[in-house]
């Protein structure tokens, strides 16, 4: 059954020139970094990023979760190059305030590294 961990393969090269947030340990693209909604994320749910979208993720289990913010429906994420658990995606919020956070991906802030693309500053 230890191959249905192996997903390295499924790895994808996405956002070519665009600065993207990359899984700390093996450099697998994961999300743009416009795609953030809030960077201020810390001490409610955990420490991370707020994400519209994410690429190179794998979900595991549903399950009910008691977070600060109510009981949420969740599921980790774990990333497809080095099976690192990256943070988990909610599948559904029972508090009505949370709502917005339905579909969307909380990804922790050690997990990822930043790539820029391209620098700001010219030399
Ligand atoms: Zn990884």
């Amino acid at each position: 059954m230890s191959t249905s961990s192996d997903t390295r393969n499924q790895v994808i090269q996405a956002y070519p020139d665009h600065p993207t947030y990359n899984c700390s340990n093996c450099s697998a693209v994961i999300a743009l970094q416009d795609e953030a909604i809030t960077k201020l994320f810390q001490g409610r749910d955990g420490r991370g990023f707020l994400m519209h979208s994410a690429v190179n993720l794998k979900l595991g289990n549903r399950e009910d979760r008691s977070l600060i913010t109510g009981v949420h429906t969740v599921a980790d994420v774990f990333c497809l190059g080095c099976n690192e658990r990256m943070g988990w995606y909610y599948h559904k919020a029972s508090d009505f305030s949370q709502k917005y956070k339905e579909g969307k991906y909380l990804l922790e802030r050690e997990k990822l590294v930043k790539e820029n693309a391209w620098q700001l500053e010219a030399s």
